[in-house]
């Protein structure tokens, strides 16, 4: 990794698709950028995912090159497990910011053998599987991690010492410290994503409560190739479920819960798993309960016509309450929109098909100047129309979902916007020819 300067021309804030294309675009063309990034590893979300709808490529495949050519890039400094706070303005294309590096606890020597996470004794909720298995408290937390450098969860690590005995590395070291360093740059991108609601605030669909309640990031964790079980898995008794129910808009278009909009992809990434489902358990049936179907992208219909042709089945029904029968099934009492009665329906598993929500974090990392913020509480933009990547800062741009629920396509493109933003700016402050 390059080594780590006090100056650079950009700052990008988030190392998901969308920080990653940014400080691409921008180094390929000679800019020094510094990607800072919250988790311990760069990728964000899509490092999560199982496939990409509607062409059904495997998202692995996509993002890994693309996380490895940010992590070698010359013009590009990353720094994991850490945080930005502080930023002030100065004069035009003039800012400085304060990064929090927080200890892993493993230093750099770290080879990733993973001989430590067989010895450590403790085993706790793995967030990377999205709970479904545990992991131990010193830990990779996926294959393609990047950084491949091991991490001690200290908040739940006891302390007993065995991973610095056997690590061959000598790289565990319990003495480091958080750093801040302050650091000048001429230009900001916040590319820091989007949250998923939470299910568990809405307690009558029972998610927390009947463990065959689960979300569908839980259930891409199970389409993937790395997945946590070998096979799609009932979590309750491990059983193969044959009557999977999807409940879309969960936590999206409701004002009951404070988000009104769309998020734009559950609907497709829902018809994306029930396909993969099908494939996956051939004899399983797959319910889609939904309020629309939005399927506006290029060849999303298509796919949407497809699942239909495959035996999907699709009702125009509102969910109003999921109760769990004695047999670990669930009985799904819904509003049959088209014939407008109230049913109920048996299914062995739901997947809940969690909205998007704003990502507040960049509300706290200003000092002396306010960004601004829109009425979802994403990232305000300019001009949503003409001004899409440029904030209410000059000299600060937004990049992907930071302003607002998109999927991957356009992730890329509104990071290809930010960046081209940036560079236009930096060029016209520089006096650059
Ligand atoms: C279940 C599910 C399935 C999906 N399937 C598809 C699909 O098939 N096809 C498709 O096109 N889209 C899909 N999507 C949408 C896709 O995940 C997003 O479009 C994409 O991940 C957006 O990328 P991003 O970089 O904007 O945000 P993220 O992926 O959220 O990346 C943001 C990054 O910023 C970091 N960060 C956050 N806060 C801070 C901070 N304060 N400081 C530093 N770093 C920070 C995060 O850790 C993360 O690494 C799916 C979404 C879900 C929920
Ligand atoms: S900390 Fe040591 S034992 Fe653990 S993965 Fe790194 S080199 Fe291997
Ligand atoms: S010291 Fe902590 S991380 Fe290391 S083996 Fe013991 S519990 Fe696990």
């Amino acid at each position: 990794m390059p080594e780590q300067k006090s100056e650079y021309d950009v700052l990008v804030i988030g190392g998901g698709i969308a920080g990653e294309e940014a400080a691409l675009n921008l180094a390929n063309i000679g800019y020094k950028v510094i990607l800072v990034e919250k988790d311990i590893s760069i990728g964000g979300k899509m490092i999560h995912l199982s496939k990409v709808f509607p062409t059904l490529d495997c998202a692995a495949c996509i993002t890994t090159p693309k996380v490895s050519e940010t992590a070698r890039h010359p013009n590009i400094s990353i720094l994991t497990n850490s945080e930005v706070k502080d930023i002030e303005k100065h004069s035009e294309s003039n800012f400085s910011a304060v990064l929090i590096e927080k200890p892993r606890y493993v230093t750099e020597d770290c080879t990733g053998c993973q001989i430590c996470e067989e010895k450590c004794p403790v085993v706790v909720n793995d967030q990377y599987q999205w709970d479904l298995v545990g992991r131990k408290a010193v830990y990779i937390p996926f294959s393609i991690a990047n950084p491949r450098i091991a991490v001690i969860d200290i908040e739940n690590c006891i302390l007993c010492g065995l991973c610095e005995k056997v690590c061959p590395a000598n790289a565990i070291d319990f003495t480091q410290e958080e750093k801040q360093t302050e650091i000048k740059i001429k230009s900001i991108i916040i590319a820091t994503g989007y949250d998923l609601f939470d299910p568990e605030l809405m307690p009558r669909y029972g998610f927390g409560k009947y463990k065959n309640v689960v979300t569908s990031m839980q259930m891409e964790r199970q389409l993937v190739p790395t997945r946590p079980y070998n096979t799609v898995l009932r979590p309750k008794d491990g059983k193969m479920p044959d009557n999977i129910a999807y409940v879309l808009c969960t936590g999206s278009r409701d004002e009951t819960i404070g988000n009104p909009i769309c998020s734009q992809v559950c609907c497709m990434y829902s018809v994306k798993q029930a396909q993969l489902l099908m494939g996956a358990l051939p004899m399983a049936d797959v319910t889609i309960y939904y309020i629309h179907i939005r399927a506006f992208g290029k060849g999303f219909c298509e796919f949407y016509q497809q699942s239909k042709g495959m035996g999907v089945e699709f009702i125009k029904g509102k969910v109003g309450t999921i109760k769990e029968n004695e047999n670990g099934n669930l009985v799904v009492r819904y509003e049959d929109i088209e014939e407008g009665k109230v049913k109920e329906a048996e299914h062995d598993l739901v997947v809940l098909s969690v909205g998007i929500l704003a990502n507040t974090d960049f509300t706290t990392m200003f000092k002396n100047i306010k960004i601004g913020q829109d009425n979802f509480n994403y990232v305000k933009q300019t001009d949503e129309l003409t001004n899409p990547a440029k904030t209410t800062i000059e000299g600060v741009f937004v990049a992907g979902t930071a302003s607002g629920p998109m999927d991957i396509p356009d992730s890329i493109l509104s990071a290809g916007a930010a960046s081209a933003e940036t560079a236009s700016y930096l060029r016209r402050t520089n006096n650059e020819k």
